[in-house]
């Protein structure tokens, strides 16, 4: 395998730190970008002292010139808190971070991937979702700057690659989880293990009649680089998470009972526009790039509980208003 040169965007992060962790194994030049908005150095501490790896800090939102030879767009915010705290800056993050990528990626003639994500279709009618459908976003409505900025990022690499001949890819993630979740991301693994660990109610928003369908993080990233060296002919969208539906009552419980905990079951509002079904097609993943989950939910849970029960949760921050 002949050794590249790979700009991870968002590197710091839950997935891009694993992601890095990956490609410095396998020997790649590394250059992990990112603001640390929903992140910490600790992710990628244990990789700096490594001579094929280097940290930039720097924002999406504004141009940076190097040389590349592949990119992975994965910088930003990816939990509903998190990119909801300003939106304004999440769709600049997602669309001038593309047209960024993207420019780069022309001029260096790079090959540059994608993170897109299940929310492109929005509170979906179809059901489970396969790439050809198109989805139902709300574009006014708090979820917007998330999904609309993922969607105008979609048209984007459509645009440059048929446009301007770029070499792109794109995933479309759906609800991934593992350990180096950011603990207070709000999002449903991440929280519901932390309460029950810290003898917290678990917060169910609604009735938790509502599914999602969990990709554990090795999974993913696996999918994600098959992605990138796939052929060039198969430049997505495709549907990269784990088909295993669970409702949030499911998950609630299963949590409960692997983490033993005696918390309580406590029930909240749900928010706006949050959608009541979600499980990806993966048929196109199996097909074309022989990629299917391999990390049942429980066996993900002990691994996801056991790195929950490890950290000292004093080292992790909210994000902070200047960002
Ligand atoms: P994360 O929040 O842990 O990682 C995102 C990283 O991007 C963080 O390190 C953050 O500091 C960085 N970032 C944010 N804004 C930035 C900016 N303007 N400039 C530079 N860096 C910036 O989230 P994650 O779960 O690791 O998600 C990674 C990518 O995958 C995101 O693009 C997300 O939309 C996508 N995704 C994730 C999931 C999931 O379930 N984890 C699902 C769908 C899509
Ligand atoms: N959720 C919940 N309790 C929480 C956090 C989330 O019931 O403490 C629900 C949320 O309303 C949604 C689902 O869990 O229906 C997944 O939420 P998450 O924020 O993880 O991701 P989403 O898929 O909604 O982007």
């Amino acid at each position: 395998m002949s050794l590249k040169r790979i700009l991870v965007t968002g590197g710091a992060g839950f997935l891009g730190s694993h992601l890095c962790e990956r490609l410095v194994a396998e020997g790649h030049d590394v250059i992990c970008l990112d603001n640390f908005f929903t992140s910490q150095k600790s992710n990628v501490a244990h990789l700096l002292g490594q001579a094929n790896f280097e940290l930039v800090r720097h924002d999406i939102t504004q141009p940076m010139w190097l040389e590349v030879d592949e990119i992975y767009n994965l910088a930003c915010p990816a939990a509903p808190g998190h990119y909801q705290y300003n939106p304004i800056k999440t769709m600049k993050t997602s669309v001038l971070g593309a047209i960024h990528v993207l420019g780069m990626a022309k001029r260096c003639r790079a090959k540059v991937l994608q993170a897109s994500t299940s929310e492109v279709y929005g509170d979906p009618e179809v059901h489970p979702q396969p790439e050809s459908y198109r989805g139902a976003v709300n574009p006014i409505g708090p979820r917007a700057c998330y999904d609309e900025g993922k969607r105008a990022a979609e048209t984007l690499f459509m645009d440059y690659h048929r446009s301007n001949r770029v070499n792109v890819r794109v995933i479309r993630i759906f609800n991934t989880y593992g350990p180096r979740m950011h603990p207070f991301d709000g999002r449903v693994v991440s929280n519901f293990i932390r309460q029950a660990l810290q003898g917290e109610d678990i917060t169910i928003f609604g009735e938790g009649n509502q599914t999602r369908s969990f990709c554990y993080r090795d999974d993913l990233v696996e999918g994600m680089i098959r992605m990138m060296n796939g052929p060039d002919d198969f430049i997505g969208p495709v549907n990269i998470g784990n088909p295993g539906e669970f409702t949030i009552r499911e998950l609630a419980e299963l949590v409960l009972e692997m983490t033993g905990s005696k918390s309580r079951l406590v029930h909240e509002p749900l928010p706006a526009d949050d959608p009541t079904q979600r499980q990806p097609d993966i048929t196109l993943a199996k097909e074309k790039l022989g990629w299917t989950p391999t990390v049942p939910l429980r066996e993900g849970l002990q691994k996801t509980i056991a790195w929950f029960r490890s950290i000292d949760i004093r080292h992790y921050r909210a994000p902070t208003p200047n960002y």
